[in-house]
C-alpha cells in the first residue's frame, strides 16, 4: 500500500459560481426593498464581501508558491440525504426552488444568484470529501477550500453568508457513514458560528468548541453559559473574546480549553471551521500567520493523540483576500510539516525596530 498522502487540498471550481451581484433585481420584492434600504444608509457603495475573488486568491498563492507535500483533489456534489442530516427537508426545498435564480435570503444581506445552489452542494460536498480521506486514511490532514462558506447556516436558516452549513454536514456524514461516534468541531473563525452550535446543541457526540469576537459583534452568539442542554449539556464550549484579541488569547484558550476538552472527549475525528477574518487585517481581532500557524500545530497534535491525526479543515470567512491567501497558505505549511513559526506580540518587533531607529537621538549636547 503507498503511503497516505500528508496533506490534501479539496477544491472545486463550481464554487465560484456562486456570486451574487447586489446591483440586479432580486426577489422576493418585500425583502428586496428592506435590504435596499439598508444599503442606502451606508454612505459606501457595497460590494458581496463574499465574492469568488477569495478562493482565486488562495488558490493563485498555492500556485505561486506551492508547499511540498500538499496534494490536490476535486470536490463533489453533497447529495439531498447528506443536506438533510443538518437542515430540514422544507428549508431545502426553498432553497433549491432558487435554483438559477437571484434573491435575498436574509435581511444580513444573504443572496444567491444563479450558480449560488450548486455552489452550495459542492461546497457541503468538498467539505464531505474532505473528511471521508481524512477517516479513510488516504492523507493525513485536509483542507477544503469552499465557498459559500457555512457555519452561520442554521437547521432553518441561510444567513450570513452561508446557505448550507458544511462543517455540520461533514460531521454528520463522518457519523452515519464513516463509523466515527465522537467528532471535535474547532471554529476558530472571528464571527460565533451560531448554525453549527444550534444544529448539536442536544447532541453529547459532537463536541463543538468556538473562539470568537463577543456579542454584540456579529450574529452576537455564543456567550460563555451557552454549555448545550440536554444530552448535550457540556459538549459546547463557548469562547468570547474582546475586539483585538490577538495570538497570546487564541494560543492560551488552545492550550487550556482545547487540548484538555479533546483529552476528556476523545474525538475519532477533528474538524475545523477555518475563517482567517480573525487575521488582523480584517479589523476584528488580531492573529498573525504565525498565530494560525501555531494554532495548527496544536490542532495537529490533539489530533495525533487522540485520533491518528485525522483533522479536516473547512473554510469559513475572511474577506481581506490578502491574509485569506496567506492564513491558509501558512496553515497547509504547518500541516505538510514545515517550521511552526513563533508568535509574537502584536507591534512587539515594530517597536524594537523603532527603538533602534532612534536610539541615540536623544543623547549628547545637553552638558
Ligand atoms: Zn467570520
Amino acid at each position: 500500500m503507498s503511503e497516505r498522502t500528508q496533506v490534501t487540498v479539496f477544491y472545486d471550481e463550481r464554487v465560484l459560481r456562486h456570486a451574487p451581484d447586489v446591483n440586479v433585481a432580486f426577489l422576493p420584492g418585500r425583502l428586496d426593498k428592506r435590504i435596499r434600504h439598508i444599503l442606502s444608509g451606508l454612505n459606501v457603495q457595497w460590494k458581496y464581501p463574499e465574492h469568488p475573488g477569495r478562493i482565486t486568491a488562495i488558490m493563485d498563492l498555492l500556485q505561486r508558491e506551492p508547499i511540498p507535500g500538499v496534494a490536490l483533489a476535486s470536490g463533489a456534489v453533497a447529495t439531498r440525504e447528506q443536506l438533510s442530516r443538518v437542515h430540514t427537508m422544507s428549508f431545502l426545498d426553498d432553497i433549491f426552488s432558487l435554483r438559477d435564480q437571484s434573491a435575498w435570503l436574509d435581511v444580513d444581506t444573504t443572496a444567491v444568484s444563479p450558480g449560488s445552489i450548486e455552489a452550495a452542494e459542492v461546497a457541503a460536498g468538498t467539505a464531505i470529501a474532505a473528511v471521508e480521506a481524512v477517516v479513510r486514511g488516504t492523507t493525513e490532514s485536509a483542507f477544503a477550500i469552499v465557498r459559500p462558506p457555512g457555519h452561520h447556516a442554521e437547521p432553518v436558516r441561510a444567513r450570513g453568508f452561508c446557505l448550507f452549513n458544511n462543517v455540520a454536514v461533514a460531521a454528520a456524514h463522518a457519523q452515519a457513514e464513516l463509523g466515527c461516534e465522537r467528532v471535535l468541531i474547532v471554529d476558530w473563525d472571528a464571527h460565533h458560528g451560531n448554525g453549527t452550535q444550534d444544529i448539536f446543541w442536544a447532541d453529547s457526540n459532537v463536541m463543538f468548541i468556538d473562539l470568537h469576537r463577543a456579542s454584540p459583534f456579529y450574529p452576537g452568539s455564543g456567550g460563555l453559559q451557552d454549555v448545550g442542554a440536554g444530552l448535550g449539556e457540556g459538549a459546547t464550549v463557548n469562547i468570547p473574546l474582546p475586539g483585538g484579541a490577538g495570538d497570546m488569547a487564541y494560543l492560551r484558550a488552545m492550550n487550556e480549553i482545547v487540548v484538555p476538552a479533546a483529552d476528556y472527549f476523545k474525538p475519532d475525528v477533528i474538524l475545523v471551521s477555518a475563517g482567517f477574518d480573525a487575521h488582523w487585517y480584517d479589523l476584528a481581532m488580531n492573529v498573525t500567520y504565525e498565530g494560525f500557524a501555531a494554532m495548527t500545530a496544536a490542532l495537529q497534535a490533539i489530533s495525533r493523540k487522540h485520533c491518528d491525526g485525522r483533522l479536516a479543515f473547512v473554510l469559513e470567512g475572511g474577506y481581506n483576500t490578502e491574509s485569506l491567501a496567506r492564513g491558509v497558505h501558512s496553515v497547509l505549511s504547518v500541516l505538510a510539516g514545515g517550521p511552526v513559526p513563533e508568535p509574537r506580540v502584536c507591534g512587539m518587533e515594530e517597536v524594537e525596530q523603532a527603538i533602534e531607529f532612534h536610539r541615540g537621538a536623544f543623547v549628547g549636547d545637553t552638558e
